[in-house]
């Protein structure tokens, strides 16, 4: 379900209300097999394996097993697989010897996740669940993302001091606009941690400097085999810490490719 790498061997579920596609709780079976955020809840997924991944012959012989439907697509589409059609590129004569069959873009993904912690989406997203109180009021606790408004303002102004920054920072709406890829790179490998230090308690804001710090060594110019073996073990690890703060919604595919992205540097290279 939307992950090309997992594709059917995934936990994603839909949520009942807002219809979207979440990979919460997906990570902990991506952890090494006697972590002991495996065991926290639950026992069935203690013992589940980390995703598989397919190679190229595998998905060419997937590929041929599809079946064709009156409506042009496949039979059991969206049970059983999600392909809506096949890529001429799966024909050449290679396709069967690819270990890399796809390679994530880096740049896109960190765009996707950079922008959804842009400060707007931290503020309207509290996450616990409404609570009635005794006026029969519904009411919502506040979340630990949670920017006042002045602190916004605050981090908005400082963004601005920042050439590359200030035509796209506008204080009143509290939004970033017209960023380009390169910025949203620069802001998740440099900027993260330093414009959120102080706002937020320091469990949150380690989780915001370990994802800087992760993009960072994974986009190196120079890149080890030992450290991004380090890194795919550490990235479960560091995605179910943040199952417990953020909410499911949070964990679109998005957050869940960063448990691949590791496992592609050492197939493909530095990003
Ligand atoms: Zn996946």
């Amino acid at each position: 379900m939307c992950c090309l790498i997992c594709m059917a061997d995934t936990d994603a579920i839909i949520l009942k209300h807002s219809g979207k596609v979440s990979f919460f709780d997906c990570h902990r079976r991506e952890l090494l097999s006697r972590h002991e955020y495996r065991s926290d809840i639950g026992k069935a997924i203690t013992k589940r394996r980390s995703s598989k991944r397919l190679e190229g012959e595998q998905v060419v012989e997937w590929l041929d097993e599809l079946v064709d439907d009156d409506d042009g697509g496949f039979l059991c589409y969206g049970e059983e697989h999600s392909w809506t059609h096949k890529s001429c590129l799966w024909e050449l004569p290679y396709a069967k010897a690819l270990v890399l069959p796809y390679n994530i873009d880096v740049m896109h993904q960190e765009r996707n996740i950079s922008a959804k912690k842009d400060l707007v989406e931290i503020c309207d997203r509290p996450y616990l669940e409404i609570q009635i109180n005794s006026n029969g009021m519904e009411s919502r606790p506040r979340a630990p993302y949670y920017l006042k408004p002045e602190d916004r303002k605050q981090i908005l102004k400082w963004l601005q001091t920042l050439n590359q920054y200030k035509r796209a920072v506008n204080v009143s709406t509290g939004k970033l606009n017209g960023l380009k890829s390169h910025d949203y790179h620069i802001f998740m490998e440099r900027l993260l941690p330093v414009m959120f230090r102080g706002y937020f308690d320091d469990e949150l804001w380690k989780l915001f400097a370990e994802l800087s710090n992760f993009y960072r060594q994974l986009c190196a110019k120079v890149i080890s085999k030992k450290l991004m073996r380090e890194l795919e073990k550490g990235i479960p690890v560091l995605l179910c810490q943040m199952e417990k703060i953020f909410p499911p919604g949070f964990f679109n595919v998005m957050e869940h490719l960063l448990v691949h992205l590791p496992w592609e540097a050492l197939a493909g290279g530095p990003v």
